[in-house]
């Protein structure tokens, strides 16, 4: 599965049924309240009330985040839990903790967990949070494999592949070097010149009138989504 697809099927996910939560609490009022909110929210919510069986669901539903209570039953507590499951796996951490345990939100932080919220939390600043965190590692996971969107467009720059509404369209080289140049100085008016210096190679010697006749190829292969507009007397500028 190419990047731009994972991509996109993360953010279809997180759009449409907001992925799935574990949340592993032994406390099950706490559990059923914070299940409740998130479900409410869009989220698909399992429960784990030991460790055991948090890492064994992790193992199995591959979630999109997990709250992880520090006071487990049983051989493992949160931390244990947050230990195994960081050798593994970046999946997004947020530890629940005591009021009076400071410290246990500093080791927290420490052996990986992304965020830490005091109990008792009102359900609405959890569902806050969990957002929060999924937009950020959503970024995050963009600019670690170098995707550019653009409206309905996706570009992968690693894959050199590009996408409409999810559907690949075959660019040729040259038009995918000019769409990538032009993508990455959203807004910038660019000459001619600088586009076929940056797009095709600083020794290019050749019409300028190129350039026109690939924008015009990008315009007609990518749709409406492509903001590529005219600066007249100076070149090209995508908004
Ligand atoms: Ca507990």
């Amino acid at each position: 599965m190419t990047a731009y697809v994972k991509c996109a099927r993360l953010l279809e996910k997180m759009s449409s049924d907001g992925g799935s939560v574990i949340i592993v609490e032994d406390d099950s009022n706490i559990a059923d309240l914070a299940s409740a909110y998130l479900s409410k929210a869009g989220y698909s919510v399992r429960q784990a009330g030991d460790g055991a069986r948090a890492l064994d669901l992790c193992r199995t539903q591959n979630p999109c985040l997990v709250i992880l209570d520090i006071g487990l039953p049983g051989d493992l507590d949160g931390f244990e839990v947050c230990r195994t499951l960081r050798a593994t796996s970046d999946v997004p951490i947020i530890i629940l903790t005591a009021r009076s345990d400071e410290i246990d939100r500093i080791v927290g932080l420490e052996i990986g967990a992304d965020d830490y919220i005091v109990k008792p939390f009102s359900p609405r600043e959890l569902v806050a949070r969990v957002k929060a965190i999924l937009r950020r590692s959503t970024r995050m996971a963009d600019s670690s494999s170098r995707i550019i969107h653009i409206n309905d467009i996706t570009i992968d720059m690693d894959a050199r592949s590009v996408a409409v509404s999810g559907s690949e369209v075959h660019l040729t080289s040259r038009e995918f070097d000019l769409l990538v140049f032009i993508a990455m100085r959203r807004g910038v008016a660019l000459s001619r010149r600088q586009l076929l210096n940056g797009a095709w190679s600083n020794s290019w010697i050749g019409d300028e009138r190129t350039v026109d006749v690939h924008v015009r190829q990008l315009r007609k292969k990518l749709g409406d989504g492509l903001n590529i507009h005219t600066v007249w007397g100076v070149g090209y500028r995508l908004d």
